[in-house]
């Protein structure tokens, strides 16, 4: 559980009244810091990594990672990467963190930015992205210990820091300590401002040699250590999440990613942030069948209860991508007020509160509006949510389509992957090639199982009265541009992949009657409203969920794991067998604007090794191949 803590202020320092502790020395919070986590780990050693990633126990204000960041900058190569993962479960108020940081002259830039993303003590992980992502933030906004197990992450360095262990022992069980064990490498490093006796037995008993040396200022010790390499142990249970390692050779694999949609296009932008050599390639008619090209898209979250995968990941993609999309606006992405209003039909009236508790978010991402005398029904209220322009993204996100052609086959060779058009020629040569193509998806992957095309339909019109606020009921409504129009949508419907998606006048008749409350009485001729029409392919998922990850191989998965019916255990099935280098992101649906950037940073962080931003249940929920685990565990092996 997450929630926002309790605190008073001694000059710039805050002390948490709940663990009646500082967050921070209140003599000298910088040297304290150095002395006991920078130099404990010593970080100017690990800075010659070329992805560095370090782990802490308790963000409080940052300051630790604002200090790690500066000091990892002047001793790493301009080329390599540093992920920095923090478990918070009180969040601090945006304007508490600013107070903090008023005493901190390192980096002030940094110190904005990191305000400026800071996503408030809204549960779940948060992606934040400094200096064009070279420096990557993971908040795990959740209690230490559940928000730990879901992780596959393996940390160079630790600093734990979660106030003094007599006052928080949550925060130094032997259970944490199995986790951190667990995330780390043979020789990860580790840094306390603790040298209490159960905290060093508690590291010595999961494998660290833990020294005691002189602590800052009046404090008598703090503690470094090391794992050592007989504890390592990286066990991942499940099989199907032992991911493809990345190529350890040094030479940065070639990458072809086939689609310049949304998907293709966020991903182009992710790799070439890590260095890779990226081919981006476009279906000659990709305009036309692009489903990314609408005249305008609404972020607007898909609000469910409970905590399971499809939950997190749509509430993560959510706020992920309104911190994305405010981080690239230059004035002219967002089109027309934010804000989203969302009203329910009669039955799910009496839930929103129960909605609104249940998800844990606070009141700057949703609010609930009590109904106005019989005025209107309850509402929850999105203030951050709104209408984006596509076309405007996409020129911030960079031109990126480097070859025009229509891939009609993708062939294994021994150095990776040729891509070969409808004319049998080879257009393309990469190492690693990923499927991001919407509707043209089902025909490159073998087995496209779970995946489902569609098209979708919506309006554009100028009524004589826009609504105030963008609206979401049965369908969606939003604002008016600075032309006056506002977009109404949408109806789906089930299309072949290949066939252009048509708009037709029944489709935006049913938009229009269903919308009708916040038009006005529907007009069939439709003129006066200037109405016209979208229509775009759409691909999903049997599961409402994308997929995103390496892509298996069908027939070895259907030998190596028949006996799931069986409910064999998992730790004793071997490794998957990927298709090597083949990747899919692909089935995002309608909210491919919402997915997108988070999925793109998935796939590039499991491409190169470095942390994932989703949990390892979110993970497997995405992969390819969980649609062909679904069905072998259903399914009696034939020869049984
Ligand atoms: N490293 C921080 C900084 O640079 O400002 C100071 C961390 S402060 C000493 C300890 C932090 O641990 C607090 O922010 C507190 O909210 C967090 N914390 C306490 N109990 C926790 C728990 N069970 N799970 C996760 N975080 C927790």
């Amino acid at each position: 559980m997450t929630g926002s803590p309790s605190i008073r202020w001694q000059q710039n320092t805050p002390v948490s009244t709940a663990f009646d502790d500082p967050y921070y020395s209140l003599v000298n919070p910088c040297a304290e810091v150095e002395h006991t986590f920078l130099n404990g780990v010593n970080l100017t050693a690990l800075a010659k990594s070329e992805h560095l990633v370090i782990a802490e126990t308790g963000f409080g204000t940052g300051l630790n990672f604002l200090l790690a960041v500066d000091h990892w900058l002047r001793h790493a190569d301009s080329t390599s990467t540093l992920t920095f993962i923090s478990v918070e479960a009180f969040p601090l108020a945006k304007t508490d963190l600013s107070k903090a940081h008023a005493g901190v002259t390192r980096l002030p830039d940094m110190h904005k930015a990191l305000q400026a993303q800071w996503p408030g003590p809204l549960p779940g992980i948060h992606r934040l992205s400094f200096l064009h992502n070279r420096v990557r933030l993971l908040l795990l906004f959740g209690d230490v210990l559940t928000m730990l197990k879901d992780q596959q992450f393996v940390a160079d360095a630790w600093f734990l820091d979660g106030f003094a262990p007599a006052k928080n022992p949550k925060m130094w069980s032997d259970e944490v300590f199995t986790e951190i064990t667990r995330l780390s490498g043979p020789s990860t490093r580790l840094a306390s401002f603790t040298a209490a006796g159960n905290v060093r037995r508690g590291l010595q008993s999961v494998g660290f040699q833990v020294d005691r040396r002189a602590g800052y200022g009046s404090k008598r010790h703090c503690i470094e250590a090391t794992l050592t390499s007989s504890a390592f142990n990286r066990e991942v249970k499940i099989p199907w999440l032992r991911l493809p390692k990345p190529e350890s050779s040094g030479r940065r694999p070639s990458i072809a990613i086939i689609g310049a949609g949304i998907a293709g296009r966020t991903l182009a932008r992710r790799l070439k942030q890590q260095q890779f050599d990226v081919t981006t390639i476009a279906g000659p008619g990709s305009k036309a069948f692009s489903g990314s090209l609408l005249p305008r898209a609404l972020i607007a979250p898909r609000l469910v209860r409970g905590a399971d995968a499809y939950a997190q990941f749509w509430a993560q993609a959510y706020s992920d991508a309104i911190c994305e999309l405010d981080r690239l606006d230059d004035g002219y992405l967002w089109q027309g007020e934010r804000g989203l209003l969302f009203r329910f039909r009669e039955a799910d009236q009496k839930n929103l509160r129960g909605l609104k508790a249940s998800t844990a978010w606070p009141d700057e991402w949703m609010e609930f509006q009590a109904a106005e005398h019989d005025k209107h029904d309850d509402a929850l209220f999105f203030p951050k949510s709104g209408a984006i322009d596509p076309a405007h993204l996409f020129r911030l996100l960079g031109e990126q389509i480097n070859i025009h052609a229509d891939i009609h086959q993708l062939r294994q060779t021994q150095d990776g992957w040729e891509l070969i058009d409808d004319n049998k020629r080879i257009v393309c040569q990469a190492d690693i090639v990923i499927i991001a193509a919407g509707t043209g998806s089902s025909t490159l992957l073998e087995r496209p199982d779970g995946l489902r095309n569609g098209s979708g339909q919506l309006i554009s019109l100028c009524p004589a009265d826009p609504p105030k606020q963008a609206v979401l009921h049965d369908g969606y409504l939003t604002t008016a541009d600075q032309t006056g129009r506002v977009i109404a949508g949408a109806t789906i419907t089930r299309a072949n992949a290949m066939q252009k998606p048509q708009t037709s006048e029944q489709a935006s008749t049913e938009i229009l009657s269903r919308l009708s409350d916040y038009l006005g009485p529907v007009n069939p001729g439709l003129k006066e409203l200037d109405l016209a029409a979208w229509a775009g392919g759409r691909c999903d998922t049997v599961d409402h969920l994308p997929m995103a990850g390496p892509v298996q191989n069908h027939k070895a998965f259907n030998e190596d794991y028949r006996n799931l019916f069986h409910g064999v255990r998992l730790a004793t099935l071997p490794d998957p067998k990927w298709l090597s280098g083949l990747y899919a992101m692909t089935g995002l649906g309608a909210r491919g604007f919402q997915a997108a950037f988070l999925l793109a940073d998935h796939v590039t962080a499991m491409i190169s090794g470095q942390p994932l931003p989703l949990g390892q249940s979110v993970t497997a929920d995405l992969l390819p191949c969980r649609f062909q685990i679904r069905k072998l565990k259903k399914t009696r092996p034939s020869n049984d």
